[in-house]
């Protein structure tokens, strides 16, 4: 007896049947851009390895002008046809299912080849799109028809078309970027037809046992949106031109409400999808901020879709069915929904990977295989890093002890975990001790490590992280000034009146904490309100009229550092708008260019820039200290003294702009080459 009766069950397409409810959603990770086609057909095989019923690849260009970027992937040639079917083949091989996504960027395309329904710029894109013209309509569509051949030839069991999150098709469907007078413009029925036309179209060139996924906007979360009416006439529409199952989009890429950060409550939109059950005859595929099989069964079970497509998670864990089907979802690594490594990277021009498992997207290259000599490792600290290494040098036969002078695992991510938003770290910490308790490892907390005891050990890895860098502030040794980890940690006692020493990561973190009484990531009404979602049955797009509605502050925090930026902005690509938006909305004061003059029972005094000028005092009941970190060398040094050779990593390696990310990744490098 499964856990995931739902999820675990096949479901019936008529010419085909998918194995159980999982659709692994379309990520662009850059893989194809690699041209390595052994290594994007590895990334693939491995998860349809992992049990994942069907799979869309990243969204590839049916043109040159709709690339996401100029030079994005697409079946342009024979030679592409032929490398995706190394692709197509090896998740066959797998025992899996594959479709590829087309995408058309439309107005969102980073090139000023652009084109759209009308020349309206968008706010996240310098190029303003060409007004396309009937004929170059037509070229579209018939672009869009021989892509969708194109992969019928290279092997795909089907197509994704993307017609939402405001890419070129869901252009067409609103007033605000669809200006057009002609019979692709006006009337819904009119603004309807380019979405309506390529499927027809494309359905009729595959013919009918080929599966074709339309993705179509749910809730737009812009002004001006498509009202709920619309979606479901097209979603009908799009039912009688041939669909086989519709997945869920949610929000434009514009949008400014949050739709997939790790502070958006799980299944925050679930009951967007639930809303069309029962409009259209075919299944329906519901999405974003699933991440564990016991949400995605509880979204099935209540009859919110009949799929659940889940895409960062397969970054996470390969083997998300897998481990669901064994009983053992303790097991499976978790998606933290941090962006990090994966969609921060894409918008940077990386390669993506994951936070949580650096072998996503390197599967042929991080290898962790059995160790020819099996030796005896020991790691000192028990953070990210440190479980990394102990973790994979025992998964390869290693002998590993594992030391930490505190009483539990996880270092660093248990002061993450309390912060408002970034309660999927509490989940990451399970994971880990989860596999730490089914590992050999030989555990020793509350144990301080000292450089004798490590003598004879054939590796010693230390990962003792950071220590809190001293800011030297006059005044700081007063009582009311503590630091992030007093507060974060050690639950120190802070006043109404705050000021936030230092705005990095961690600056931003503390003034969540501070300003939010109950999480609304735990919440989901709260979390609606507070961001102004609404039904879009009452409200076009889904924005709600009155705005944000957010909580009353907890406190009065003022947020400060030395640089003259704008405070944030070296946080998250993808995020660092959201952590600035939310702290804007409980009134947090920013304040850049600042010079700390001192602390005293006045508050604490500031000037500004090189010439000292405009002082000021902030009056505050704490300060709380969040300048960076240094780190924590002492063992390291002193195993250098004694002649001990050994492998310095995470924090205590290089404390500089230290995460999670470089953290694991690391630590599991490492290990994978002892
Ligand atoms: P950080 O990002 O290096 O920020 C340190 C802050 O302290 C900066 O605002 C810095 O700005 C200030 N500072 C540095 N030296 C100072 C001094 N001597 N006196 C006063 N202020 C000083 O470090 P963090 O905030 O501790 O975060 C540590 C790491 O954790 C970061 O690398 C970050 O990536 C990661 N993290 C990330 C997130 C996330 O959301 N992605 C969240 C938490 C942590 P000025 O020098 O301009 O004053
Ligand atoms: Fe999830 Fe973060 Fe990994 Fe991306 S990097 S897949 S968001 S855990």
């Amino acid at each position: 007896m499964t856990d995931y009766p739902h999820l675990l069950k096949p479901l019936d397409l008529g010419f085909t049947q998918l194995k159980n409810r999982v659709l692994m959603g379309s990520m662009h990770t850059g893989l194809e851009e690699t041209k390595d086609w052994n290594r994007v057909a590895e990334f693939y095989a491995e998860r349809a390895r992992g049990g994942v019923a069907l799979m869309v690849t990243g969204g590839m260009a049916p043109n040159r002008e709709g690339g996401v970027f100029p030079g994005a992937a697409g079946l342009f040639s024979d030679q592409d046809i032929e490398n995706h079917r190394t692709v197509t083949e090896r998740v066959h091989e797998a025992g899996g299912k594959i479709a590829m996504q087309i995408l058309h960027a439309g107005r969102y395309a980073y090139s000023p080849e652009c084109v759209g329904p009308s020349p309206v710029k968008s706010p996240i894109s310098p190029f303003p799109p060409k007004e396309l013209d009937e004929e170059g309509i037509e070229k579209q569509i018939a672009d869009y028809v021989t892509a969708a051949t194109r992969a019928r030839e290279a092997g795909y069991d089907g197509v994704e078309i993307m017609g939402s999150e405001g890419y070129f098709l869901n252009q067409f469907l609103v007033t605000h970027t669809n200006k057009r007078t002609d019979r692709w413009g006006g009337e819904y029925e009119n603004r309807m037809r380019l979405p309506v036309e390529v499927v027809r179209r494309c359905r009729e060139a595959v013919g009918e046992d080929f599966i074709i996924i339309y993705r179509i906007s749910m809730i737009d979360l812009v002004p001006n949106g498509s009202s709920w009416d619309e979606v479901v006439q097209l979603a009908k529409a799009i039912e009688a031109a041939g669909a086989t199952i519709l997945n869920t989009g949610i929000g434009w890429h514009e949008a400014r409400i949050p739709t997939i950060a790790t502070s958006v409550p799980r299944r925050a939109f679930t009951w967007v999808t639930k809303k069309m059950m029962g409009e259209v005859g075919i299944p329906l595929i519901t999405s974003n901020r699933i991440n564990m099989p016991d949400v995605a069964e509880d979204v099935l079970a209540e009859g919110c879709a009949d799929m659940v497509s889940m895409a960062r998670p397969f970054l996470a864990d390969a083997d998300f069915v897998k481990k669901a089907e064994e009983g053992r979802a303790d097991l499976i690594t978790p998606c933290i929904a941090c962006n990090q490594a994966c969609l921060d990277h894409t918008f940077s021009g990386k390669l993506s990977s994951c936070l949580v498992n650096p072998r996503a997207c390197h599967e042929t290259e991080l290898v962790i295989a059995p160790a020819a000599d099996k030796k005896r490792i020991a790691v000192v600290g028990a953070g990210p890093a440190g479980l990394s290494a102990a973790l994979t040098a025992d998964d390869r036969g290693h002998e590993v002890t594992l030391f930490d002078r505190a009483d539990k695992l996880g270092g660093q991510l248990n002061m993450a975990a309390e912060v408002p938003g970034k309660e999927e770290f509490k989940d990451l910490l399970g994971w880990f001790e989860a596999g730490v308790a089914g590992s050999g490892i030989d555990v020793r907390l509350g144990t301080e490590a000292s450089a004798e005891a490590l003598e004879g050990y054939d590796e010693v890895i230390v990962a003792t992280g950071v220590t809190p860098r001293d800011p030297q502030i006059e005044g700081q040794e007063r009582d009311n000034v503590v630091s992030y980890v007093d507060v974060l940690r050690h639950g120190a006692k802070v006043g109404q009146r705050v000021a936030v020493v230092g705005a990095g990561g961690i600056g931003f973190d503390v003034s969540e904490y501070l300003v939010t009484e109950d999480s609304p990531t735990e919440d989901l009404p709260a979390w609606l309100e507070e961001w102004g979602v609404g039904d879009p049955e009452a409200t076009r797009g889904g924005l709600r009229a009155e705005g944000p509605r957010p909580e009353e502050p907890a406190r009065r925090v003022t947020l400060l550092q030395r640089k003259a930026e704008k405070p944030g902005k070296r946080l998250g690509k993808t995020t660092g708008w959201i952590h600035r938006a939310a702290l804007a909305m409980k009134d947090v004061e920013m304040k850049a260019g600042v010079n700390y003059e001192r602390i005293d029972d006045a508050g604490l005094h500031i000037s500004y820039g090189e010439a000292r000028e405009r002082p000021e005092v902030i009056e505050v009941d704490t300060v709380v200290l969040c300048a960076g970190q240094v780190s924590e060398r002492s063992l390291a040094d002193a195993l250098e003294a004694k002649g001990v050779t050994c492998h310095v990593i995470g924090g205590a390696d290089v404390a500089a702009e230290l995460d999670a990310k470089r953290a694991i990744d690391q630590g599991t490098r490492l290990a994978a080459a002892l």
